[in-house]
């Protein structure tokens, strides 16, 4: 790999004049609740981009998108309530622009000051941003004289408002996705040993590509979550009614066969998910045969955590059971803690991962928490992100 920072040009290589209009694509793509943000982490993550851009007398239009609305305006999709809590966090007000581009938006744009921030709607309301449109793209590119990319988290997307921009403006990659890159980059390079992976969540098929990834680099893989179902199941064990992805159970046989992939010896089952159900614990090589496996046993947790104590680079991705249920909890409650207390550099990864961490308090004493769900796994897979790619080869075209 060429250098740390993969050739990205930074906020100080923007060509700054006052009142210069800066397009901030952030990912804003945050859960709400009763119509305010529940979680304004993805928010107050880009605070230093925007301060900085504000602080250099830019008039910022940011951008983003929430959820996944179907290419048309829907006000439950509306930006309003990360416009209220962005202008909260940042103490000023923040209009929020009836469309996405055309003439609607323009008279907000033409009467934006110097330090003022503007949002615009959801990007997604627009079928040009997940398509790609290069009309769009444009579109939104003449609103503004230069483009800031600070969302990681989308740029494992090829969407217009991601890779479009740097082919049109002078461009420049946001604080956070610089940190994004350079602590992703170190599990990248792998060079600390013993390097253990915990990879837990819903689907092999999801995180093939990471593992096949990680075991180029890895000394070991432990496997929880509903995954490790299937990776029981290319042992020859009964899962029960356990969630299983029987076209996987090949591939899951050849990582086996590494050696370096650890598999739970005990599981928590349970008929239903529920609060108030009955869990109980059982080896996981006589699984009953109408039980569903939801968590990961005290045996294996124990294991796990012994394993993730000693590790000097350590990257958590993927719950080890159903942790939003109080009786499935426990063992993504021991590989948090087993993570938190262990001394190597840790990073985790993974909407839900991440917020596993949070919710247990934390995440504060783990190297990394990222914000990229999907992109932060593509990352590690690849090395690289076609956002990244596109602020790169925007340097490229301007020197
Ligand atoms: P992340 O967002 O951290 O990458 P995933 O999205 O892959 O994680 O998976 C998270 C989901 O996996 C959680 O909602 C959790 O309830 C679910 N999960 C974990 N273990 C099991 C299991 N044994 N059975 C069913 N679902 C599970
Ligand atoms: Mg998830």
């Amino acid at each position: 790999m060429a250098s740390a920072d993969l050739g990205i040009p930074r906020l100080e290589e923007l060509p700054f004049e006052q009142g210069q209009r800066v397009l901030a694509r952030i990912d804003l793509n945050v859960p709400l609740e009763d119509g305010a943000v529940a979680d304004d982490l993805r928010i107050t993550t880009a605070l230093p981009t925007l301060e900085w851009l504000r602080q250099h007398d830019a008039a910022v239009i940011v951008a983003g998108h929430l959820d996944r609305p179907k290419g048309r305006p829907d006000p439950h999709y509306s930006m309003a309530p990360v416009a209220r809590r962005l202008g909260e966090l940042l103490g000023v007000e923040i209009p929020v622009t009836p469309r996405v581009v055309g003439a609607a938006v323009e008279p907000f744009v033409a009467s934006l000051d110097a330090g003022e921030v503007l949002m615009l709607e959801n990007l997604r309301f627009d079928p040009g941003e997940t398509a790609d449109d290069p009309a769009f793209a444009t579109n939104l590119c003449e609103l503004a004289d230069a483009y800031v990319n600070e969302a990681f988290g989308a740029s494992h997307r090829a969407h217009a408002s991601i890779v479009g921009p740097p082919e049109i403006l002078p461009s420049a990659g946001g604080r956070l996705l610089f940190v994004e890159v350079a602590m992703l980059s170190r599990l990248l390079q792998g060079t600390e040993h013993p390097f253990v992976a915990v990879l837990g969540g819903a689907k092999v098929s999801d995180k093939l590509g990471v593992i096949d990834s990680l075991l180029q680099r890895c000394d070991a893989i432990l496997v929880g979550g509903a995954m490790m179902f299937t990776f029981l199941l290319a042992q020859g064990r009964g899962v029960g009614e356990s969630l299983v992805e029987p076209e996987m159970v090949e591939e899951c046989r050849r990582l086996l066969d590494t050696g370096r992939v650890r598999i739970p010896t005990d599981v928590v089952v349970a008929a239903e998910v529920a609060d108030d159900a009955e869990a109980r614990v059982v080896a996981a090589d006589v699984m009953p045969v109408d039980l569903k496996g939801l968590d990961i046993g005290p045996e294996t947790a124990e294991a796990f955590a012994a394993e993730i104590g000693g590790a000097a680079l350590l990257l958590w991705n993927g719950p080890m059971g159903v942790f939003e249920v109080a009786p499935f909890a426990a063992g993504t409650r021991a590989v948090a803690k087993a993570v938190a207390a262990c001394p190597g550099f840790t990073v985790v990864g993974g909407g839900d991962s991440a917020a596993a961490v949070r919710r247990f308090g934390l995440a504060a004493e783990i190297d990394h928490v990222s914000t990229g769900g999907g992109a932060s796994l593509e990352f590690i897979e690849k090395g690289d992100l076609p956002g990244l790619e596109a602020l790169r080869e925007s340097r490229r075209a301007r020197s």
